[in-house]
């Protein structure tokens, strides 16, 4: 190949990189707690801009089969689907404003939709089954964000957010008498697991699904409310001892995570904040703006998706999502 050929592929490469994936960040995103990032990631990583051009990306989870990242732009009502290398492209529109994400043993996508006050699961051939949409009767608030444990339960939140901001759904009064965090069971069957939340948000299993965590968000523009990350035992599909985990000095947690050692990440004001599995504070992969929500995924499992307003950014990490489907 000629000289000035390998200069003009390499020019174009370039250019159509540029296009793709550039940094987020001028300066180093990783702020690190007394090295605690020292085995989460390099110190020099890069977060690198995958998507630009959102109104309010949520929800995000890696999708094998699809060798993709679904997440949803609630405020657009539509759900995106970013594939590993690529631009994304439009996975559902409308989307009925849905929120979190999850995907269940068999890889189908569960999906909270604000709209319609539901939980949904798209079936292989398209179609979308009702999951949970009422509870004693009466509609649920807005779901939020969910999990999907190894028994085949899935574990969903039910703040009033979806129900209260015209531009996330469509406004209405709460029926329920709390917001609750509920567990659906693979028959059907829907428990309230826990009443104690003012606005219940992301949630997350540890490794071995003997603690779950769930975001306290009722501080998320209210400087009164809580802002903080709590801890319960799992057992029979109940949980037992609640204690704060961590808590937030200002903004509040949204989406959580555990990487395979039991970390726990947090999407809050600045980025993911990142701590050990006995709580201590690790650090920080700081976003331009705030980070709502993340998720583990590319081809490795190692990469970490960042949702932050308009933009998804994502950073190479060392460790391995938690709980992560094939
Ligand atoms: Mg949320």
């Amino acid at each position: 190949m000629a000289q000035h050929e390998i200069a003009r592929r390499t020019l174009l490469a370039a250019g159509l990189g540029a296009l793709l994936v550039r940094p987020a960040c001028a300066a180093s995103a990783i702020v690190s707690e007394n090295g605690g990032l020292d085995g989460v990631v390099a110190s020099d990583a890069r977060v690198e801009t995958r998507f630009e051009g959102g109104r309010w990306c949520e929800g995000p989870v890696w999708v094998p089969r699809l060798a993709s990242l679904v997440f949803s732009d609630v405020r657009a009502n539509r759900m995106m689907r970013l594939p590993s290398e690529g631009r994304a492209v439009t996975f559902r529109d409308p989307s009925a404003n849905a929120n979190g994400n999850a995907i269940d043993a068999q890889g189908r996508l569960i999906t909270c939709e604000h709209l319609h006050r539901r939980v949904v699961r798209q079936e292989p051939d398209g179609r979308v089954t009702v999951m949970a949409d009422r509870f004693a009767g009466k509609p649920l608030n807005s779901p939020n964000d969910l999990v999907v444990a190894r028994d085949g339960a899935i574990w969903f939140t039910d703040p009033t957010w979806g129900i209260e901001n015209p531009e996330e759904g469509r406004p209405s009064e709460p029926e329920q008498k709390g917001r609750f965090v509920f567990r659906l069971d693979s028959s059907g069957r829907l428990d309230v697991v826990s009443d104690s939340f003012e606005q219940p948000n992301g949630l997350a299993f540890s490794p071995d699904e003997r603690v779950l965590y769930v975001s306290e968000s009722s501080g998320a523009g209210t400087p009164e409310g809580k802002r903080e990350i709590r801890a319960f035992d799992v057992a029979g599909g109940r949980l037992s001892r609640e204690r704060v985990f961590a808590m937030l000095q200002s903004g509040a947690p949204d989406g959580l995570k555990c990487d395979e050692a039991g970390r726990v990440y947090a999407g809050t004001d600045g980025g993911a904040r990142i701590w050990g599995p006995d709580g201590t504070y690790l650090g920080r992969i700081a976003t331009p703006g705030d980070c709502a929500n993340i998720a583990f995924g590319g081809p490795d499992g190692r990469r970490l998706y960042l949702c932050s307003g308009p933009a998804v950014h994502a950073v190479q990490l060392k460790v391995r999502g938690a709980g992560l489907r094939s």
